[in-house]
């Protein structure tokens, strides 16, 4: 099921899907927390006041949280969105929990409690031993030459792969495909084709030479020899050596996680018949076939080099070698499906090696989270149904009114921006869909066979359901409505070439949004969050796409210049900061989320200021309303994460980590004011050093 999971969020401000993505799903029980029941206004026991707001604003609002929160052992971090997490799980587990005892009255919620079921079979699961991949071990071997190798690799390419929605540049499949609008042609589904074939989290983990990924190496073939000896293989040494000298070679061509993000240079139309001669070394005819793409004449390719240099290695890698890469994946991407001592080693190494998780999470909280894989919109249509009252809808839409407002006015202030840019940015930002909660329409999944006793099926055949939705809409009209995210997502999102965002229902909650807290909170926390995704409209990536999601500039040149310096010095200023002696934040991997950090907080800023209409936000034990604005952003913003977890978010995540996300209010000049923050203070930028963007 590895497949189809969405590792990290272009957009998320937490990647809490990455925190939980190879170790399942967390516990259900609410860790960590005092926010609970102080929901409703700033918790001034969570901060630490004899720290000085402007020498580590991070700690001074959230010290005494970071002293008292455990991490618990079936966890990589905890954070308030691993806390709506655990609140949105635990309402989905009632929800499959009434529909297994009940009969289900139609067919998708038959479906949901049988996909349940086949995950907690763990007694059947035991019985059938490696026997539901036998027919693909049978397949791998049956392959005889470099032409039925092709063929095997196009047909495992699935949908499973979103550059820009999330940041998933690549899959453990040799390939990937993503089914989206087209960068020249947004009213239109085109195909883009994706780097793939490595399982480490990303090329640095094979190529880095810090003594930590030397080490972790180590493990990892440790661990490879130890699924393949469980699978019974011979030799299983040195076909371990193989496979990762192989995978080592893909990730030597794999771009990085900063080139990935340049869109711009992702925009590389290639006609289908040219591939064999752009990137020698598969046979590319017989891999599209076997891929069902044969019809589609232009093909999109992100990461050109990497398809290259790929497809050579088709050709100088022995057969052998690449069939025990097919079987060694096969075991892999399917661990949680097959007997106990597969998925135990899988989480061995992805789970407490990778992120430094102690604990598998219970096996029921991971059946929960197949159901929302790859049953999402059954599920969510429930969920929004039980637990997303019509009245947060209103008072959610209201507020991204006022945000979108603010923005527009930000927009009209720039100094150096010329009336021409400005027409077109406001064109953008009255173009946006924001939807709120739950999508307007449901993924239709009655073409999808479920079986209760087949849990490997299940997961093979809901990534080949999910993969014939992204080829069947191929050269179709582009739907914009549409979401990529569930409503029991704990999550938000900006999905460019669609000039649209997501705010699911399970991020619509306390902290981030309580109807009973006063507003200036709900601004400090759900409205810069808002603000953060409204922003993503334009930030180094956004800015490439226009009001129809169509990747054309439309910015003047001497305006583009003001932007990118604008956006270069933000790159310094996160460069600088180190989490670890040998390890500091990569400034350009994480600038469009810096970018809508900054845009998000000041938007948010204006907005409830405005919603005050002259008057003075009421004070909570002696915090003036804008203090409570920076406290209610730095606390909802909470993060405690195990050093393992922390190293791989900084290498591979798009986002700061939490406190590096928070000193972003050193550039909000009302941060200043509000917190008298002066010069000698270890935050303090000078007027002139603060960067200043929307
Ligand atoms: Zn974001």
């Amino acid at each position: 099921m590895k497949a189809l999971k969405k590792f990290s969020h272009k957009s998320l401000l937490q990647t809490l899907f990455s925190m939980l993505v190879v170790v399942g799903v967390a516990t259900v029980v609410l860790v960590g927390q005092s926010n609970d029941s102080a929901s409703a206004g700033i918790s001034v026991a969570d901060m630490d006041r004899s720290v000085q707001p402007g020498d580590d604003f991070y700690r001074y609002a959230n010290g005494q949280w970071l002293q008292k929160t455990v991490i618990p052992p079936d966890r990589a971090g905890v954070s308030v969105f691993a806390q709506l997490d655990d609140i949105s799980k635990r309402r989905v587990v009632a929800l499959i929990e009434d529909l297994v005892k009940s009969a289900p009255t139609n067919e998708g919620e038959r479906k949901i409690a049988d996909l349940y079921r086949s995950y907690m079979d763990e007694a059947g699961i035991e019985a059938n031993g490696l026997k539901p991949l036998q027919a693909e071990f049978a397949a791998i071997d049956a392959n005889k030459d470099k032409g039925a190798l092709a063929r095997a690799l196009g047909a495992q390419l699935r949908a499973d792969e979103d550059p820009l929605n999330y940041t998933n540049y690549h899959t453990a499949n040799f390939l990937g495909l993503w089914s989206a609008p087209g960068f020249d042609d947004p009213d239109h589904y085109m195909a883009y084709l994706l780097q793939g074939g490595i399982e480490m989290p990303d090329r640095e983990y094979y190529l880095s030479d810090s003594d930590a990924m030397r080490s972790l190496r180590d493990k990892y073939r440790a661990h490879v020899i130890a699924m393949l000896k469980l699978a019974h293989l011979s030799e299983a040494e040195v076909r371990t050596d193989r496979i990762i000298a192989l995978e080592h070679a893909i990730a030597e061509k794999h771009w990085t996680l900063a080139e990935d993000q340049e869109v711009r240079k992702a925009n590389n139309p290639w006609k289908q018949a040219d591939f064999t001669t752009k990137a020698p070394g598969l046979d590319w005819a017989e891999f599209f076939k076997a891929a069902g793409l044969q019809s589609a004449k232009v093909i999109m390719v992100w990461q050109p080099s990497a398809i290259v240099g790929e497809a050579a290695l088709v050709r100088s890698t022995p057969l052998e070698t690449w069939k025990d890469w097919l079987t060694y994946h096969a075991l892999e991407d399917h661990a949680d499906a097959l007997p106990r001592a597969f998925a135990e080693d899988h989480f061995a190494f992805f789970g407490r090696e990778v992120t430094g998780v102690q604990q598998q999470s219970p096996r029921q909280h991971r059946a929960i989270e197949e159901v929302n894989l790859f049953l999402g919109d059954e599920v969510g249509k429930l969920y929004a149904a039980r637990y997303f009252p019509p009245e947060s809808k209103a008072r959610v839409q209201a507020m991204v009114a006022n945000i979108v407002s603010a923005f527009h006015k930000r927009i009209d202030a720039i100094p150096w921006m010329t009336a021409d840019t400005k027409t077109q940015a406001h064109a953008k930002l009255s173009a946006l869909y924001v939807g709120i909660g739950y999508p307007e329409t449901w993924k239709d999944y009655s073409s999808l066979e479920i079986k209760r006793n087949d849990l490997l099926g299940n997961e093979l055949r809901s990534e080949l359901f999910e993969y014939h939705r992204a080829l069947d809409r191929l050269g179709k009209t582009v739907d914009r409505r549409e979401w990529c995210m569930t409503p029991p997502t704990v999550n938000a999102v900006n999905l460019p070439l669609q000039n649209a965002l997501n705010f699911p229902a399970a991020i619509l909650e306390p902290p981030f949004f309580d109807a009973k807290a006063p507003e200036v909170v709900n601004y400090g926390a759900i409205g810069s969050i808002i603000g953060h995704e409204v922003s993503h409209t334009f930030d180094s990536e956004g800015a490439a796409f226009d009001a129809a999601g169509r990747l054309r500039n439309w910015w003047t040149p001497a305006d583009f210049q003001h932007f990118d310096a604008a956006t270069a010095k933000l790159v310094q200023q996160y460069n600088q900061y180190r989490p670890f002696p040998d390890l500091s934040i990569n400034g350009k991997q994480t600038l469009p989320e810096n970018i809508a950090d900054l845009g998000g907080l000041l938007a948010a800023y204006d907005a409830y200021r405005a919603s005050l209409n002259g008057k003075q936000a009421p004070e909570q034990e002696g915090f003036s309303g804008d203090q409570q604005y920076f406290i209610a952003y730095a606390q909802s913003r909470h993060s405690k994460m195990r050093d393992a977890e922390l190293r791989r978010r900084v290498m591979t995540d798009e986002h700061s980590p939490a406190e590096y996300r928070t000193d972003i209010v050193r550039n909000a000049d009302a941060w200043y004011s509000s917190f008298a923050v002066h010069e000698g203070q270890k935050l303090y930028l000078a007027p002139e050093d603060r960067v200043r963007i929307w």
